[in-house]
């Protein structure tokens, strides 16, 4: 006997930012997307997405980095929660409360995090079966990175992103993250990537085999000798700032910096959990940045408490 699916009146799950540890950019296809070799870490800095039944559907976003973040259908978690719904063939609206503290418009996708959550938790308040691999379709529909926060982890990413693999690693990393006052767009990055490549073939991108084993050795100082960024040039030519804190990162200590996806956040990678207390003091009390973040990594997507998610 199938038992009938368990209605939920709430539902509230906490999903990871990203950062790259590599992110290899080809030539951009003809559906103007690049094809990418990546490898994704999900780190502990976490927006939370409550989802409840209502009359009508409705977004409120709130928490630290919720400025500027808007509260309306273009928000990327009520967009996947509608498209979850067409795809089941129901319409049962919701109500979504996204509490924010992944940093905006970062390069750490902030915004497919929240979409990842609303499908996750949309699935379970409606009770629907569907499988991981229809869940990843739809969101592969909605943005290149919402697959892999589906489930977090560390993942090898294909296709623009979307085609994800999960990768064995060992160990934790101790991650120390620097924010920008000002976002930067990630289709004028990949833009900015093209001018600065001008017309140079570029190759089919392919990640690296010494990262890959690097982590599956839990070596942190070998997975930061093989991190790097293909579209680090270009942030830093729209933001020349960065330039300086990364090297004011590396000076205090950081076994590597990087531009975070397409920016403009900086990822330092630290040896140990009181290496990364050490950075982000030093790169605040230096004044070298004005609001760093620690994390560690990989961190996977989870459920919560209705009752404590606030
Ligand atoms: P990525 O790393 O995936 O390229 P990002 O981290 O640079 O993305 P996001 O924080 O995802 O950038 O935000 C990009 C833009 O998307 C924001 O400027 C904002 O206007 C819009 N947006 C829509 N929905 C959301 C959301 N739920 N959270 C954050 N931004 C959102």
């Amino acid at each position: 006997m199938t038992s009938a699916p368990q209605l939920h009146t709430g539902v509230c799950v906490r999903v990871p930012a990203k950062v790259n540890l590599e992110l290899r950019v080809g030539p951009p296809r003809p559906d103007g997307f690049h094809s990418l070799a990546t490898v994704y870490q999900a780190v502990s800095l976490f927006d939370t997405i409550e989802v409840s039944a209502d009359r009508d559907w409705g977004i409120e976003v709130v928490g630290r980095t919720a400025a500027g973040v808007p509260a309306d259908e273009s928000n990327l978690a009520l967009r996947a929660a509608h498209a979850l719904a067409d795809a089941a063939g129901i319409d049962r609206p919701v109500r979504i409360r996204v509490t924010k503290e992944i940093p905006v418009a970062g390069g750490m996708a902030g915004g497919s995090a929240d979409a990842a959550g609303a499908l996750l938790a949309c699935h379970r308040l409606w009770g629907l079966d569907l499988s991981p691999a229809e869940l990843a379709a739809i969101a592969a529909g909605l943005g290149s990175d919402i697959p892999f926060l589906l489930a977090g982890g560390t993942a090898l990413g294909g296709g623009r992103g979307e085609r994800v693999v999960p990768t064995a690693t060992r160990g934790t990393y101790h991650w120390v993250f620097a924010l920008s006052d000002e976002g930067l767009s990630t289709p004028a990055v990949y833009a900015e990537c093209d001018r600065l490549r001008g017309a140079a073939p570029v190759p089919q991108p392919e990640p690296s085999a010494d990262l890959l084993a690097a982590l599956s050795f839990g070596n942190a100082e070998a997975v930061a000798d093989a991190m790097g960024n293909d579209l680090q040039e270009a942030a830093l030519s729209m933001q020349p700032a960065l330039a300086g804190v990364l090297e004011a990162g590396l000076s205090f200590g950081a076994l590597a910096g990087i531009v975070s996806g397409s920016g403009p956040t900086l990822a330092f990678l630290c040896r140990d959990a009181e290496s990364a207390i050490d950075l982000a003091v030093s790169l605040t009390a230096s004044g070298a940045a004005a609001d760093v973040r620690k994390a560690h990594g990989p961190a996977a997507v989870g459920p919560v408490e209705v009752a404590t998610c606030r």
